[in-house]
């Protein structure tokens, strides 16, 4: 039995928006066209789906369209992929200009935002919305729609089950922490480590990338549907715990 509680409040966001790299770093990428264009510079599909939740559920979107081949905004500071082949070898100053101007203001604005929520005692569900690559190493993945989570946080995974729950019934294949898990290094990681679990639920939505045309349009029929119904799908309040253990 699941029971609707307290109503919460919802920030969305979307670190993968775009593929885009401020002028004076773009000489650097000049022959890797191909590779800012593909899955590894950007996700696909993400931003207009992001742009479609906030305003569906009447919140603020914090996004950035800057490829994750300049700088990673999710993952932290200290993280090895923080920057990529192309800017690794970049001065120690480019780099603390990069990160000030382009990675802390995204991380920053997202904090406040949840900071700003939990002073006034409220419960904020942060939707991160990825896409992923259907085919990986080889292999083709079945997950369509993936919901990734601390399991640890109880909330959180009631929440992701209910989700998951929903998403099925629409017929999507949906799973819980595929294809990646949701406790590695990235910015909820980092915001769980701020907030506890009742006040900050941080969840990364990913979705499959073929429902997407290699310019982020949603497909006809299915794929046009698919963003609408996760929507429709995803609780509006924290689902009571069924007791059950939470994975
Ligand atoms: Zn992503």
């Amino acid at each position: 039995m699941t029971r609707a509680a307290s109503p919460v409040r919802f920030l969305v966001t979307c670190e993968h928006g775009g593929n885009s790299v401020p002028a004076p770093w773009r000489a650097r990428f000049r022959g890797a066209r191909r590779v800012l264009a593909s899955h590894r510079g950007w996700d696909p599909g993400a931003l207009g789906v992001a742009r479609a939740y906030a305003r569906e559920l009447g919140t603020p979107l914090v996004a950035s369209t800057i490829s994750r081949l300049f700088v990673e905004l999710n993952r932290s500071e200290r993280h090895p992929a923080l920057f990529s082949e192309w800017m690794r070898d970049v001065p120690a100053e480019e780099r603390a200009t990069i990160l000030d101007r382009w990675w802390r203001p995204h991380r920053a604005e997202v904090e406040a935002r949840v900071r700003r929520a939990v002073r006034d005692e409220r419960t904020i569900v942060h939707i991160a919305v990825h896409t992923f690559t259907p085919v990986w190493e080889g292999k083709r993945r079945p997950t369509e729609v993936g919901l990734l989570f601390d399991p640890r946080r109880g909330r959180e995974a009631a929440w992701c089950r209910a989700w998951q729950r929903g998403i099925v019934r629409a017929g999507f294949v949906a799973h819980r922490n595929r294809p990646y898990r949701g406790w590695t290094d990235g910015l909820t990681t980092h915001l769980r480590s701020r907030f506890p679990d009742r006040c900050y639920l941080g969840i990364e939505l990913e979705i499959r990338q073929d429902f997407f045309d290699p310019g982020g349009r949603a497909h006809r029929g299915r794929g046009a549907a698919i963003a609408s119904e996760i929507l429709r799908a995803m609780p509006r309040a924290i689902p009571e715990t069924d007791r059950r253990a939470s994975t």
